[in-house]
């Protein structure tokens, strides 16, 4: 039977993609080279292959064992000030990686890809809400590389026969009961504020506090992973439908400032968050908030976690429960 192909579902969104994935009665196969993921955050239903998008001879064996319907294009590394400084990786594993992927891929005969890109290629946006149409300047190497292999689809697309789907993540969070996420190091906004109120880590630090918006702290569109992932199913089924390569943003249309969730934290945890206030971090913008009005149009989306109280409750749920993270 064809199945999709999870690349990265050793990962955070990777991981609760497979889960329901499996969960809407699809096979999956995970490929994941574990540098960045875990072993135990890979479903059990899933066939696992340990290895590396930019493994010519494992991507072979892979498509000739099975037969993928749909690729879901995960394995890559998210980090903006890691990028800034190891420009080399980034364009390494997410552009040569995916590259080598996809080559694989239409030499296989796959014919459809939904790919994880990221609000980054835009830069600092005209507008917001931002919209799909808005230019792409992506302003680090991370953003930089999820656009070029953007590019990389459009010619791919036309010259090849494949479709393509690439989702343009806001600020991804949230967890099911079964996967969240654990990075180390860990450098998110919610799961640091955790460390912050349990006393793991020191004081939170707000990375600004003199942006453009209410009470100067940046403003982010926090969506749930279990409705990020909503999208990615969705794709699926516009793409199996015959709809056309296109972009979609994935953001609720809600914007919530760092101090907003601290204070989610605080309600939800019942503890003080302690925070003191540091320079900022290069490469923010003051306000990153999607419009989501095409990917309710063509493709029926809509968040169903909106409430960043919610978002954050089912974070904190996975966190108590794991409190080591995957390694507990
Ligand atoms: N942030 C912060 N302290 C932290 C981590 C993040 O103040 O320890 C801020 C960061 O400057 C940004 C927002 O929280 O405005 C979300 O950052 P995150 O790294 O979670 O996601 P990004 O927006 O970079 O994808």
């Amino acid at each position: 039977a064809m199945a999709i192909l999870v690349t990265g579902g050793a990962g955070y969104i990777g991981s609760v993609a497979t889960e329901l994935l499996l969960t809407a009665g699809e096979r999956v196969v995970v490929l994941d080279n574990l540098s960045r993921g875990h072993r135990a955050a890979v479903e059990p239903g899933a066939e696992f292959i340990a290895g590396d998008t930019r493994d010519r001879a494992v991507l072979q064996s892979l498509f000739r064992r099975h037969e993928i319907d749909t690729i879901m294009h995960f394995a890559a590394f998210a980090l903006v000030g890691e990028s800034v400084e190891h420009p080399a990786l980034y364009f390494e594993n997410n552009v040569n990686g995916t590259h080598t992927l996809l080559n694989a891929a239409v030499e296989a005969g796959v014919k459809r890809v939904i790919f994880s890109s990221t609000c980054a290629t835009y830069g600092f946006p005209d507008r917001v809400p931002l919209t799909e149409d808005l230019p792409t300047r992506p302003i680090n190497p991370y953003g930089l590389s999820k656009r070029m292999v953007e590019e990389i689809l459009e010619w791919y697309a036309k010259a090849y026969d494949f479709r393509y789907v690439a989702l343009r993540y806001f600020n991804a969070c949230g967890a099911t009961e079964a996967h969240g996420e654990d990075h180390e190091p860990e450098t998110h906004l919610i799961p640091n504020i955790f460390r912050a109120v349990t006393g793991e880590g020191g004081p939170l630090k707000v990375f600004g506090d003199d942006y453009a918006t209410p009470d100067g702290t940046c403003i982010r569109d926090y969506v749930h992973v279990t409705d990020l992932i909503d999208a990615h199913i969705r794709s699926v089924r516009y793409l199996r439908e015959g709809g056309m390569s296109d972009y979609f943003n994935r953001g609720t249309e809600t914007g919530n400032s760092v101090l907003e969730v601290i204070r989610a934290v605080e309600r939800v945890t019942g503890g003080a968050v302690p925070y003191a206030f540091a320079a900022r971090r290069p490469g923010d913008a003051d306000r990153l908030v999607a419009s989501s009005a095409k990917a309710r149009d063509v493709l029926g989306w809509q968040p169903l976690k909106r409430d960043i109280e919610v978002v954050v409750n089912d974070a904190w749920r996975w966190h108590q429960a794991h409190p080591a993270g995957y390694g507990g």
